[in-house]
């Protein structure tokens, strides 16, 4: 089984404070963590290819200094770190960072399963994953809480629901995103800190992936932020009624008023 793990490096804290004048997280001095949710996929992956055997090979898309994750996940029982670095892929909305990284996964040869956690806790948008398996054409499921079988050809997952959970079984290849209840990660051992600290990790950029330079970075993204700013705290309030068209009609005017859409 070839099991691909999209990790993000994410600041570890939610604490984070955005420059007001470049509307930008201001990352000096915050520690940078794997995203809490992809520790959970790459525990799943690792315990996936212990029973069937296989590679696991993680991926993310950030600076130079983001393949601190990638070993993190090496030490951990992954085999492989791909790190996506381009100055060209800077300002990449979730779009095209779905693009970049679907494109980093086909230099991979064979992939039988990607995972992704839920969502990144920075971001916090869960749209990546979905991303992913839309550019590669392939099947998905989100919000796994676990996987009861696992076969060459398809996999058959319990997807977590707001009232108990769905049984859901898809061909593979095909791409998962999980969810806490999924497992507990493990704690590297030493062994795997030494295997992850002499690693070699692959870089991918523009001269060595297929991309369309039109799809990538702030030109490839369709997501325009205006405006980044944590809100006043305001008490009250305005209680809008009426009927449902009025509603969407107050509603939306509520909204623009805000300036947060044009
Ligand atoms: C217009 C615009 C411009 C932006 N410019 C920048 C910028 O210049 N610099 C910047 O850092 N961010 C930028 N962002 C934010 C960036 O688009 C998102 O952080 C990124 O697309 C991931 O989205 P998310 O954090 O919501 O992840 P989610 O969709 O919530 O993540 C879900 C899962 O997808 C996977 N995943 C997500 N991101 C990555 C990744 N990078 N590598 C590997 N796996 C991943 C992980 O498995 C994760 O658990 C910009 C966003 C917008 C809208």
């Amino acid at each position: 089984m070839n099991i691909v793990v999209c990790i993000k490096q994410v600041p570890g804290t939610t604490q984070v404070k955005i420059n007001p004048e470049t509307g930008t997280l201001i990352r000096d001095g915050v520690e940078a963590v794997v995203n809490p949710f992809d520790e959970y996929a790459i525990e799943e992956a690792v315990r996936i290819k212990e029973k069937t055997g296989g590679t696991v090979k993680v991926i993310t898309m950030g600076p130079p200094q983001a393949d601190a994750v990638l070993r993190t996940a090496i030490s951990m029982g992954a085999d492989e770190g791909y790190l996506v670095s381009d100055r060209a892929f800077a300002g990449s909305d979730t779009w095209a960072t779905s693009y970049t990284l679907s494109s980093g996964i086909k230099t991979m040869g064979k992939v039988d399963l990607i995972i992704c956690g839920k969502q990144a806790i920075d971001g916090d948008t869960a749209q990546v994953g979905p991303g992913v398996a839309e550019m590669l054409d392939i099947p998905f499921v989100a919000w796994v809480k676990k996987v009861e079988e696992i076969t060459e050809n398809s996999i058959k997952v319990q997807r977590l629901m707001e009232e108990g959970y769905d049984v859901v079984e898809m061909p593979l290849p095909g791409l998962i995103t999980v969810v806490k209840e999924i497992n507990t990660p493990r704690v590297a051992g030493l062994k795997g800190k030494m295997k992850a600290k002499s690693a070699a990790i692959i870089t991918l950029n523009t001269s060595n992936m297929d991309v369309n330079p039109e799809r990538i970075g702030l030109k490839g993204s369709p997501t325009q932020v205006l405006r980044s700013f944590v809100p006043e705290r305001k008490s009250g309030g305005e209680k809008i009624s009426g009927d449902v068209g009025e509603l969407v009609q107050k509603t939306a005017s509520v909204i623009q008023n805000l300036g947060v859409v044009k």
